[in-house]
């Protein structure tokens, strides 16, 4: 049954694009919702596959997924290794080093002010492989109850000092302190071309509990999916150095891989 709002709206999608064609769908696509606001879309943003949330269309228009990603690009048995609050002159070359010795590869989300204070760790660990993530200018943990235009600034201002600290590498993933993520906030990311990130398994190495308990915190939930969070920041990291030691050599025991996150 169309009726006759209905028709009005795909309508005018033949014009404003994919968002307006979802709002004259019926209200069943619970993966699709239908869209409230004006159709006042980009005509050239493309549907992204398999994304479920619905872009503002008052806002740039994703370029990457804006849904907060938790798999691997692998799929199969695979983590994600992913090392937040750096980088940090004297733990994050620790990280590198144990990365390296084990052929591991992984995600470091990076407070903007430190990457441009040491550009020459960021660098190193572009030039180890590894993907850059925005983890803000200020790692405030309650940016989500803040308006967008100060969301908007951590975001992208964070997004630039990395990008001058690494030489041109532009992060590929954003990630928001404390998981203080919100609709805008990812738009204003993936609009920017950066994949909203979660994790799965917080090893809760920043409290220090000991690298025999971050150890089993690990792999206990490892259940719960793949993506793994470490800190290389915000403090004396010795126990989480110790702790993927020899965490890495275990998962490939048992017959994990490393991966990175989907975009
Ligand atoms: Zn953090």
């Amino acid at each position: 049954m169309v009726t006759a709002s209905a028709v009005a709206v795909v309508g005018a999608a033949a014009l404003a694009g994919w968002w307006s064609a979802q709002a004259g769908e019926p209200s069943g696509n619970a993966a699709a919702p239908a869209v409230t606001g004006p159709a006042s879309a980009t005509p050239s943003a493309a549907p992204i596959t398999g994304q479920t949330s619905v872009p503002d269309p008052a806002l740039p228009a994703p370029k990457v997924n804006m849904d907060i990603a938790h798999a691997t690009e692998s799929g199969g048995k695979a983590v994600n290794i992913t090392i937040d609050d750096g980088p940090d002159p004297v733990w994050t070359p620790k990280v590198l080093q144990i990365l390296r010795d084990n052929g591991v590869k992984a995600v470091f989300c990076m407070i903007g002010p430190q990457a441009a204070a040491h550009p020459e760790v960021v660098k190193q660990v572009v030039a180890d492989g590894h993907r850059l993530c925005d983890h803000t200018v200020s790692h405030n943990t309650a940016m989500d109850h803040r308006p967008d235009d100060y969301q908007r600034h951590q975001v992208l201002d964070a997004a630039d000092q990395i990008t001058q600290a690494s030489g041109g590498v532009r992060p590929m993933y954003y990630r928001a302190p404390g998981g203080a993520f919100t609709p805008y906030s990812r738009q204003i990311a993936a609009a920017a071309g950066m994949r909203p990130l979660g994790w799965n398994v917080d090893s809760k190495d920043f409290q220090k509990p000991g690298v025999g308990a971050i150890e089993r915190t690990v792999r206990k939930e490892l259940r719960n999916g793949p993506t793994v969070l470490f800190h290389d920041g915000g403090g004396n990291r010795a126990q989480t150095v110790a702790a993927l030691r020899d965490l890495l050599p275990w998962l490939k025991q048992q017959g994990y891989t490393f991966s990175f996150p989907v975009r």
